[in-house]
């Protein structure tokens, strides 16, 4: 199956993607007003399961809080969304994309009353992160973080986000990390943290940064094998004599970032804790779907 031939869910209906419409005066078409999750699913022992799902609606219901859209669903309903959107495609590994936006309205700035939010979900297939980029990690740029001050918020207005992204590519690098006076922040659309001294040290969850659900997972992994974890501000100085740096997302979970403006990050290679954790990860993603296949037996069971 082509993603182009995938079924999504618009509004209470499980329809061809390429039938989905949405009217133009939609606010998250107008405004950017709405707010979204990406899940990764990958299969695991024979069954597909998404990664930490509980932990990403936990998150919408944070992002919908915090731009005061109201949550369409219980967790419980999302979670039954996400394992019949995985049922309905055959890939093995798929990115499911949720988007909830304030709603249809007449173009004005403030919230329109008795509007009901606009609720769409699809899945598509997601490449294997290339071996490449796991063995010899990746160059990233660095950039001033000129994004407003709720990127805690996992809101669907992207531009800042996009125009970095772009800027990455622009510069031949996988990724723009960003520096807001003269402190670390976040990848365009990761996180990003160093290990120095045998630590890991990441930026602590502030507004300035989307609270990763992989960050998360990372720094509980390293933690739960014994190596400490400072979450505290990261100086733009540290950041560039770190002995190593990585980046996280659902999407590219952990890859080391081997240069930093073409100089190298200690020797220019993965180092010994980023090689461990790709390790630790894996067994902590065989955990986390044995978990959701028990998860979803006992939801079944209970219907
Ligand atoms: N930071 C930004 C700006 C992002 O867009 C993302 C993911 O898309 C992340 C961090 C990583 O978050 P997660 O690990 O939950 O995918």
């Amino acid at each position: 199956m082509e993603w182009q031939e995938s079924t999504c869910y618009l509004n209470g209906e499980w329809i061809p993607l390429a039938d989905a419409r949405i009217p133009v005066l939609d606010r998250g078409f107008i405004f950017g007003d709405g707010v979204y999750e990406v899940v990764p699913v990958d299969t695991i022992d024979g069954s597909r399961a998404p990664f930490h799902a509980r932990q990403h609606y936990q998150r919408l219901q944070r992002s919908l809080d915090g731009v005061r859209i109201e949550n369409p669903f219980s967790i419980d309903t999302w979670l039954d969304m996400t394992a019949r959107m995985i049922d309905m495609h055959p890939w093995p590994r798929q990115l499911v994309y949720v988007q909830v936006t304030r709603g249809v309205a007449k173009r004005d700035h403030p919230f329109p009353a008795g509007v009901k939010p606009t609720v769409f979900m699809n899945t598509a297939p997601w490449p294997e992160i290339p071996a490449e980029q796991i063995e010899n990690g990746v160059p990233v740029v660095t950039h001033a973080d000129e994004r407003w001050l709720h990127c805690d918020i996992k809101s669907t207005s992207l531009l800042g986000n996009v125009l970095m992204k772009q800027y990455a590519i622009d510069h031949g690098a996988s990724e723009t990390v960003m520096l807001r006076d003269g402190f670390l922040t976040e990848g365009s659309s990761t996180n990003t943290m160093i290990v120095a001294g045998g630590n890991l040290i990441a930026p602590r969850k502030s507004v300035q940064i989307l609270p990763g659900i992989t960050y998360d997972a990372a720094i509980d992994i390293a933690r739960s094998h014994g190596v400490a974890v400072e979450l505290r501000p990261v100086p733009e100085a540290e950041l560039r004599a770190a002995d190593e740096v990585w980046l996280s997302s659902s999407g590219r979970e952990v890859i080391a970032i081997t240069s930093i403006d073409g100089r190298p990050v200690g020797p220019g290679r993965p180092g010994p804790l980023y090689r461990q954790m790709i390790e630790w990860f894996r067994q902590a993603k065989r955990a986390d779907a044995a978990h959701w296949q028990a998860e979803r037996r006992a939801r079944k069971l209970a219907a």
